[in-house]
């Protein structure tokens, strides 16, 4: 079993949705991602917390066998990130996004991270991005996600890092807006004549569609009866996908991609991390199994 990187974010996300209001719950992209992988492959984090960022969230973390060796104290208070959702959660609207420890954040890869082989490049600046990769010796496996504010404000240093990975994870709003096409194949060979052989369009409650040069795979999201908090979705489909990956050492996509939207269907049943933190490998598999039972014909 390979291990596996993830760069991102580690914040403190308020969040209003149809539950109510959710004070400084623990996320972030590599938050959600890590702990999404950390079901299926050692994960090794790296990011950055201010000093207000409680040691028992670092010990769940470790918990998780998540390798926290990456993670940054630095002086100052962590990022902090406030949204609120609409009633039936299909859209959000970002309240406020406070940077603090995260505007300085240069990400150093540990000596002993400098190996890995398979690399997650979560939602962070994409100058931040090439910056990791740079410090990566041969990566078998890169994957990035990204989201509207850089392709707004660096979409240069976004299409270097595009060159430079394997696979891109990407919701459909943003591969629309990025490519500036609306249907699902003229999105994806755009987005795979910027770089990546293997782009993957995260569509929300509708699931993910898989394009790899001569295929497609579509893959639903796991239909639920409710759902509690969208938040971090995306990121841990990103983490069950590269997870599976990494566990398995081939390149199976489509059953990664089950893996991940089975992942994701978790973390939306419970409010931030919760129901990340308390998922089993019985219960992922159980759902895996769920899958192929739903989608078999
Ligand atoms: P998702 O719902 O998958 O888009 O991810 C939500 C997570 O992204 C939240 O936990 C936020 O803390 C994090 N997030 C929001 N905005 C940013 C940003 N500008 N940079 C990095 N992470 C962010």
């Amino acid at each position: 079993m390979s291990s596996l990187l993830v760069v991102g974010s580690v914040a403190f996300d308020t969040i209003h949705n149809h539950l109510g209001s959710h004070d400084r719950v623990i996320g972030g992209s590599a938050t959600y991602a890590s702990l999404a992988a950390s079901q299926l492959a050692p994960v090794r984090l790296v990011g950055v917390v201010g000093k207000d960022f409680p040691r028992e969230a670092v010990d769940m973390l470790r918990g998780h066998g998540i390798d926290t060796t990456g993670l940054e104290v630095a002086n100052g208070e962590t990022f902090h990130w406030e949204g609120r959702y609409s009633d039936d959660l299909t859209s959000r609207e970002t309240i406020k996004t406070d940077l603090n420890v995260f505007a300085d954040f240069n990400p150093k890869i540990p000596t002993a991270f400098r190996d890995s082989e398979f690399v997650m490049l979560g939602n962070i600046a994409p100058q931040l991005q090439l910056h990791v990769l740079d410090q990566i010796d041969s990566p078998k496996l890169v994957i990035a996600d990204t989201m509207n504010l850089w392709i707004d404000t660096a979409l240069d240093p976004l299409k270097e890092v595009l060159k430079r990975v394997d696979i891109l994870v990407i919701n459909e709003e943003e591969a629309r807006q990025l490519t500036g096409f609306h249907h699902p194949l003229a999105v994806a060979e755009a987005l795979r004549t910027f770089g990546p052989d293997t782009v993957i369009v995260k569509r929300g409650e509708y699931g993910a569609l898989l394009f790899l040069e001569e295929d497609i795979f579509c893959a639903p999201a796991y239909p639920l009866k409710a759902v509690s908090d969208p938040t971090g979705a995306g990121d841990s489909f990103a983490g069950g996908f590269l997870g599976y990956l990494a566990e398995n050492g081939h390149t199976d996509l489509r059953q990664a991609v089950i893996c991940g939207s089975a992942t994701a269907s978790f973390c939306v049943q419970d409010v931030g991390t919760g129901a990340l933190q308390d998922l089993s490998r019985d219960h992922l598999e159980k759902r895996i199994h769920d899958f192929r039972e739903l989608t078999c014909f």
